[in-house]
């Protein structure tokens, strides 16, 4: 298990070289379920499979909606689709009751400061992730939204598809990008896009599981990314970058806007497809 002095360091580190902060959604922005439980979403979900559908033991039981929406996938594209359809569906109704992860605004805010964007990667529906920043006054402080759009779980993370999207569509290198998560998948994902990673451990037992995955640092609370941003002297240069890039959104169909080169300004991704596209 890495050392608190270990941790510190290399969270430094990490901030140093953040130009683009990456944020998984469930977890590190918002407790998307705190309203309406996932298991309930999944039970629900199990029900498009038909009464005499015989599912897996796992997948019967499980309280992950993305589950059954990958096993679904394995049935048919039809009911890969259905499935992606209600879940998102459920995912809206979840959002309304969703509940702000405790000093989030504070970490868009320092980095906005201190001149980085904030983009946000996440395997829930990008309607909702939309639905839920435009309700909390967030629309306009990210500056990229890639999330789901496809009835193709394999775009998913722990796949890297959509964080080197993000990583594209920032015009960014990867060791410029830093994802902060809260699931061993974030981890793998930004392990496999080659960018930085946080763990967000918000729950006992997934400081050692987000370590043992590889994550480059490991934090308990979004507070102690706020303070480390906060204590960066903004750079002139990614001031203006941060400036630039507010309010695009990128990753749903009809939302999708070209990114700006970062160091002409240039629009440089004009007709680039959307996530729901195959990598
Ligand atoms: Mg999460």
């Amino acid at each position: 298990m890495t050392s608190p002095a270990a941790d510190s360091s290399d969270l430094d580190a990490i901030v140093c070289r953040t130009r683009h902060l990456l944020l998984d959604f469930d977890g590190p922005v918002c407790s998307v379920f705190a309203g309406l439980p996932a298991h309930i979403i999944a039970d629900r979900l199990r029900k498009l499979f038909g009464d005499h559908a015989q599912l897996p033991a796992n997948v019967a039981r499980t309280p992950d909606p993305i589950e059954v929406f990958t096993y679904a996938a394995t049935i048919s594209t039809d009911l890969a689709t259905r499935i992606e359809a209600e879940m998102t569906d459920q995912e809206l109704a979840a959002v309304v009751t969703a509940a702000p992860t405790p000093y989030v605004h504070d970490v868009v805010t320092a980095c906005q400061n201190s001149g980085r964007s904030v983009s946000i990667v996440s395997n829930n529906s990008a309607r909702a992730v939309h639905a839920y920043l435009a309700r909390h006054g967030l629309d306009d402080r990210i500056s990229l939204v890639v999330a789901r759009t496809s009835h193709d779980p394999a775009l998913l993370k722990p796949s890297p598809h959509l964080i080197t999207q993000a990583v594209e569509a920032l015009d960014a290198e990867p060791g410029e990008c830093t994802l902060v998560g809260d699931s061993v998948t974030d981890v793998q994902g930004a392990r496999l896009a080659s960018v930085h990673s946080i763990g967000y451990a918000n729950k006992p037992g997934e400081r050692e599981r987000l370590s043992e995955a590889g994550a480059g640092a490991i934090i308990n609370s979004l507070a102690d990314l706020a303070l480390k941003f906060r204590a960066r002297v903004a750079d002139p240069e990614l001031l203006q970058l941060s400036l630039r890039l507010q309010g695009r959104t990128f990753g749903a169909p009809g939302l999708s806007v070209p990114a700006v080169n970062r160091r002409t300004g240039a629009s440089s991704r004009e007709g680039k497809s959307s996530q729901g596209d195959p990598p």
